[in-house]
């Protein structure tokens, strides 16, 4: 290729540039840096990168610096920590549940050994994955065998896929729900090979509704928990020991997906209740399915305990390979189901109850420690107070039950008419942080809900480095209401 003219001849080769980036090569392997100091002087050929050549002098430091930049940007974790203020205590898009460091430090322990995973250390013969933690289900849940797959999802789609293909599977009207736009239960009903039949109103089902649907081709009957959504009003649903008679006195199954079920009475701690497993076992379900990572406060996992027939069926699915866990969860999930045993000292161990259980005072505190390093940090930028806010489960549990809970709200000084603006950019700033912090904007305001903020100094000791001044894209998820923070 004919040299370009406008291109100065001391433009440094790859190999001289690659004698000087030593320390570079030290840091991220020669054929990362070659690959970006090619980029780069792609761009300085094509007139991209003009500060770097005059006349036909080469700014050679300039090249490196602008060279590990790229480098730090190339290789900088793409999932990294983040504070979740948004007052969405298991927020989909963050994560949701945190776990405690005893079940991290169990889960790096599996993955940098080789473990018994699926052997019998005992017999010395081959074991099933599933039992690590099998028996903490049954023991916690009261149900005869349980089994552990990929997401409530899939925990779903395999008990639909095992007891009713190419059969009918009755749903009331009120309960079609949908979370988070991927999962819909009349289109994981199609994936399952099964048919939906929709019975009663949206506020109303009878029994019934339910007794005249039952036919030749009924396989369950089926009861999801209404995550995000409530009915009020003028509403009547069947309870679960009278769907459980109606299904049993057919020969049918019937089956509660919880949606985030949990092992515990909520309300030990005062807060508003949840289905157990247990209570939902006990009231004649056949099978409960839940997460791992909701209310439980574990790791991402479907859960499916109930009648033993039942699970054995579900292992023997060919799918049940296609959606199994592998053994960094399930020592998470065991490390998780384990402090479940001592639910007296569960709140103080594991993050996401820790948090829902936290008290104003607690919170209040927060606020109060954070506040005058905001004011400092915000000067002249943007007006601090405290408010009141309500915190929110989340990830589809207790929608309508609201904790309260103490925030900071930051309002942008001057320039009404571009007060959206101002309160994206400084969302922006605060995302940019080096451990970024999420907020949420209402009515002009970025708010802190301080319930997930263990220590003040997370958010303060970082604030010298807040760029106010910075250029801000619009902050995608502070922009969501804390009414639609709810995602699956
Ligand atoms: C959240 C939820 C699911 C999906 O659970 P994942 O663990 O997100 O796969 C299914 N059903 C209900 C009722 C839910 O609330």
């Amino acid at each position: 290729m004919p040299p370009n003219a406008s291109v100065p001849r001391s433009i440094p080769s790859v190999d001289r540039l690659l004698a000087v980036c030593s320390p570079e090569i030290e840091r991220f392997g020669r054929s990362m840096v070659t690959e970006l100091i090619r980029g780069l002087l792609a761009e300085v050929r094509a007139g991209e990168q003009p500060q770097l050549v005059a006349g036909d002098d080469f700014d050679e430091p300039a090249f490196t610096a602008i060279l590990r930049t790229k480098l730090d940007g190339a290789c900088a974790p793409s999932q990294r920590k983040v504070l979740n203020l948004t007052g969405t205590v298991l927020h989909t898009n963050l994560g949701r549940a945190v776990l405690p460091p005893e079940a991290a430090a169990t889960v790096a322990d599996a993955m940098t050994a080789a473990t018994n995973l699926e052997y019998d250390l005992a017999k010395g013969s081959r074991g099933e994955r599933d039992d690590h933690v099998a028996a903490w289900l049954t023991r916690l849940t009261g149900a005869e065998a349980a089994t552990v797959v990929n997401n409530n999802a899939a925990a779903v789609l395999i008990v639909l896929a095992t007891l009713a293909p190419r059969k009918e599977v009755i749903v009331s009207r009120g309960e079609l729900v949908e979370i988070g736009g991927a999962f819909r239960i009349p289109d994981i009903m199609s994936r399952a090979g099964c048919r939906l039949v929709e019975v009663g109103t949206t506020n109303r089902t009878h029994p019934r509704d339910y007794a005249d649907a039952i036919g030749p081709r009924t396989a369950a009957i089926m009861k999801v928990h209404t995550s995000n959504y409530a009915i009020q009003g003028f509403t009547a649903h069947v309870a679960e020991d009278k769907l459980a008679d109606l299904a049993h006195a057919r020969d049918l199954p019937f089956l509660v997906d919880l949606g985030s079920g949990t092992l515990v009475d909520l309300e030990r701690w005062g807060l508003p209740h949840e289905p157990t497993a247990r209570e939902t076992l006990g009231h004649g379900a056949d099978l409960v399915t839940f997460s791992g990572d909701k209310l439980l406060g574990g790791p991402q996992a479907g859960l499916i305990a109930g009648r033993r027939e039942l699970v054995a069926r579900i292992n023997r699915n060919p799918l049940k390979r296609a959606l199994r866990v592998d053994k960094m969860r399930l020592a998470a999930l065991e490390a998780i189901l384990k402090l479940y045993a001592d639910p007296d000292r569960l709140c103080a161990r594991l993050p996401t109850l820790a948090w829902l259980t936290r008290s104003r005072a607690e919170i209040e505190r927060v606020a109060d420690a954070v506040t005058p390093a905001l004011r400092a940090a915000l000067d002249g930028h943007a007006e601090v107070r405290q408010v009141e806010c309500r915190s929110q489960i989340g990830s589809g549990s207790l929608p309508v039950d609201l904790l309260a809970s103490v925030g900071v709200a930051l309002r942008p000084l001057e320039g009404k008419r571009k007060s959206g603006r101002q309160v994206e950019r400084l969302a922006a700033a605060f995302r940019k942080l080096p451990l970024p912090v999420i907020g949420r904007i209402q009515d002009g305001t970025l708010v802190f809900d301080l319930r997930t903020l263990d220590d003040p100094r997370l958010l303060t000791r970082q604030l010298a480095a807040l760029d106010l001044g910075a250029g801000a894209g619009a902050g995608r998820m502070q922009a969501q209401s804390s009414a639609t923070a709810i995602a699956s």
